[in-house]
């Protein structure tokens, strides 16, 4: 392998995968988790999140490949499985926190979205939307990240709360890890980063203002945990390039891009990339 930094980013490890997750592609089985860890340490060290952010400050060149883990949005599944295996492995991995989430004050809008396409509430939210807005596609997933604001949330909270009653609504949140949860993980020496407080897509339309309060939020949360937090971790890896400057004057920007990290790639971008972790057992395949 090309020496450098290799990030992978995951989400959810669990052998099961909810009703308000499984359209999303978030859920790793431990199994296969534990095969991928497995592979990578015989090609190369695990690193904490700070060393490897010591290691590009130094500007020395990589000299051999080392990976780190970094889990998105904060599932249950982290205390209940990623923390035995990666503890097996003797690994630090980051976790970037919404908050909202976490203190259980609002569902992930897109897992609202999974559980309305699994209990055929789509076509309300697609008659709503375009009833607000022009041009609404049949697909919604993708327009709806694009075009993300006040009025499609509302829209989609709407059909969500049509279609649960508050006993099923209160039990989803247990998807996700609670305080505690991640005060154990952040004891045992993960690292905590920012995700935004309720994982809004930074869609053209947003605005800055918008963007930036959202991460500004979470970042007290954040913080509890990890006092001086450098990292805002952009949702859906989407969107960035439309608020760069603004970003990265307030924080190290953290990305999806499937590319490692370099000496070279931090002195010319400033910004930290991630590989996607794959579902499959095949982890090389992704890194290359
Ligand atoms: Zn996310």
């Amino acid at each position: 392998m090309k020496p450098g930094w290799y990030i992978l980013n995951y989400h959810n490890v669990d052998w099961e995968d909810s009703i308000l997750t499984r359209a999303l592609g978030v859920t790793t089985r431990p199994d296969v988790f534990r095969h991928h860890l497995t592979t990578l340490g015989e090609r190369g060290r695990f690193i904490s999140i700070p060393e490897g952010q010591r290691m590009l400050d130094s500007g020395a060149p990589f000299e051999e490949a080392v990976f780190s883990l970094w889990f998105d949005d904060g599932y249950s599944g982290l205390t209940e499985y990623a923390f035995d295996i990666c503890a097996s492995f003797d690994i630090r991995p980051a976790v970037s926190l919404n908050a909202r989430f976490t203190l259980r004050e609002e569902m992930f809008w897109r897992c609202k979205l999974a559980y309305l396409a699994h209990a055929d509430g789509m076509r309300f939210v697609r008659a709503k939307l375009r009833k607000k807005f022009e041009a609404v596609p049949f697909k919604i997933r993708t327009w709806t990240l694009h075009h993300f604001c006040d009025d499609v949330l509302a829209v989609v909270d709407e059909v969500y709360e049509a279609c649960t009653d508050a006993t099923f609504r209160e039990d989803a949140f247990r998807i996700f890890a609670t305080v505690d949860d991640l005060q154990r993980l952040s004891d045992a020496g993960w690292l905590m980063s920012n995700h935004t407080a309720g994982h809004w897509p930074l869609a053209p339309g947003l605005g800055w203002e918008a963007v930036e309060r959202e991460f500004d939020l979470c970042e007290p949360f954040v913080r509890r945990f990890a006092p001086d937090n450098p990292y805002w971790v952009v949702p859906f890896a989407y969107g960035s390039e439309h608020y760069r400057e603004q970003l990265m004057a307030r924080a190290t920007v953290v990305e999806v891009a499937e590319r490692r990290n370099t000496s070279d790639s931090w002195k010319r971008t400033g910004r930290i990339f991630r590989f996607d972790g794959p579902k499959t057992r095949d982890v090389l395949q992704a890194l290359t």
